[in-house]
């Protein structure tokens, strides 16, 4: 039996946890805090699941791989996680994510609807629209549960026989003749193979050091919505928003007050290391997202209830690093997500149990080959 530490168990590291449970390996499952918490990517009550994806239609044969298992690991862990109540991307037809969620439907023949300003108000009103912007809405969108989906993978990877070991903290991994020799809480374990899934800690693992992962800040602000009928899942869908004034990400409302937006067109400043998140956001932060709820979403109270900061990886290019680690034998790194790992989690972590148990993979993952900057 193959026996395999992962790194790491946020949703890309519990996934992996779970398909590497299911297949038989013997599976030890390392993470510095305890499984659904707040410090790294994967919290904040809410992300983002679509199909028509602004980042390439090459992304949709995994897209719809994570779909079918998202629902296995619902049945598996008796959890509800992932609610499609569809994706709505907003801006004008030539704003280049626009274009892009269009094209890729169209490229991959998938569902979609585009409403034109005065549909889009008709039907969406909980949106302001300018005259000349479009709504393209995916069917095949919705929203998924980060806390309870880290939770549910690693419940039913422990079902399946996997040791998961919250609290932590790998301190030390080494290549040996024949696998890692990994260090945590002054123990030392031996495997076969080591998947290294530190979300936006890659860089302080010593065999990650040189990889190219910055840790960057994302903010989360939750709105109070005046008709909470009118936010929750069934009538307001996920939304893409973009806009001469603003750009964000726009959540219904899962807790039955508040949507959720998270700002895009602040960027996502460097932290020295994930663990020097701030507790809440800069007041010109926090200014800047009333002002993009006031003008954008007339039917909240546009002055924040909540505020939530997460640490995500990053890599050049915005798309993750998933592969054989360069320069060493019998690992695999699964890093640098860069603000859209969350979906694709599932699919991820049957690509990270193949690379481990066969040394490849069917799925296509050449784009996210590690080997592809200079390091
Ligand atoms: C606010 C926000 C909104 C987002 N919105 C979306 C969205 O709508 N849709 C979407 O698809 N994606 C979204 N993303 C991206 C997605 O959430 C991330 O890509 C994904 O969660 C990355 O997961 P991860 O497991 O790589 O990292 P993390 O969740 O950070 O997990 C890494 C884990 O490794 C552990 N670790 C690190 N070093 C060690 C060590 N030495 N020893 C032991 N454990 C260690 C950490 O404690 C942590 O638990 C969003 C991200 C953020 C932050």
């Amino acid at each position: 039996m193959t026996r395999v530490a992962v790194i790491g168990t946020g949703v890309i590291g519990a996934m992996t946890t779970w398909r590497l449970a299911l297949r038989g390996a013997e599976v030890l499952a390392f993470d510095a805090y305890g499984p659904g918490h707040d410090r790294g990517a994967s919290a904040g009550e809410s992300r983002i699941f679509r199909t028509a994806y602004k980042e390439g239609a090459a992304y949709v044969p995994l897209l719809q791989r994570a779909e079918a298992l998202w629902r296995d690991l619902e049945r598996d862990a008796g959890a509800d996680l992932l609610t499609l109540c569809g994706g709505l991307t907003i801006g004008a037809p030539d704003h280049p994510d626009v274009a892009a969620v269009r094209r890729c439907a169209e490229d991959a023949g998938l569902d979609h609807e585009v409403l034109d300003s005065e549909q889009a108000r008709k039907r969406f009103p909980q949106h302001r629209i300018d005259d000349g912007e479009i709504m393209v809405l995916d069917p095949a969108a919705g929203v998924l549960r980060p806390e309870p989906s880290v939770q549910a993978a690693l419940r039913s990877a422990e079902a399946a026989g996997a040791r998961v070991l919250p609290y932590h903290p790998v301190t030390h991994a080494a290549e040996t003749a024949d696998g890692w020799r990994i260090t945590s809480n002054d123990t030392t374990f031996e495997v076969d193979h080591a998947i290294f899934a530190p979300g936006p800690w890659a860089r302080q693992l010593a065999p990650l050091g040189s990889l190219p992962v910055e840790a960057r800040l994302i903010t989360a602000y939750w709105f109070a919505a005046r008709d909470v009928t009118a936010h929750q899942p069934g009538s307001l869908p996920i939304a893409i928003r973009r806009h001469p004034e603003a750009g964000f990400s726009c959540f219904p409302a899962l807790d039955g007050a508040a949507i959720k937006i998270v700002p895009h067109h602040l960027g996502w400043p460097d932290l020295d290391g994930p663990d020097d998140l701030p507790r809440s956001s800069a007041p010109e932060h926090a200014r800047a997202a009333s002002a993009a709820a006031a003008r954008l979403l007339p039917g909240v109270t546009p002055h924040p209830i909540r505020v939530s900061t997460f640490a995500e990886g990053f890599t050049p290019d915005e798309h993750a690093l998933l592969g054989p680690l360069p320069g060493h034998r019998r690992a695999t790194v699964m890093t640098g997500f860069s603000g859209h790992g969350f979906k694709l989690a599932p699919a991820f972590g049957e690509i990270g149990a193949d690379l481990a148990l066969d040394g490849a993979t069917s799925h296509d993952i050449a784009a996210l080959d590690p080997t592809r900057f200079p390091l």
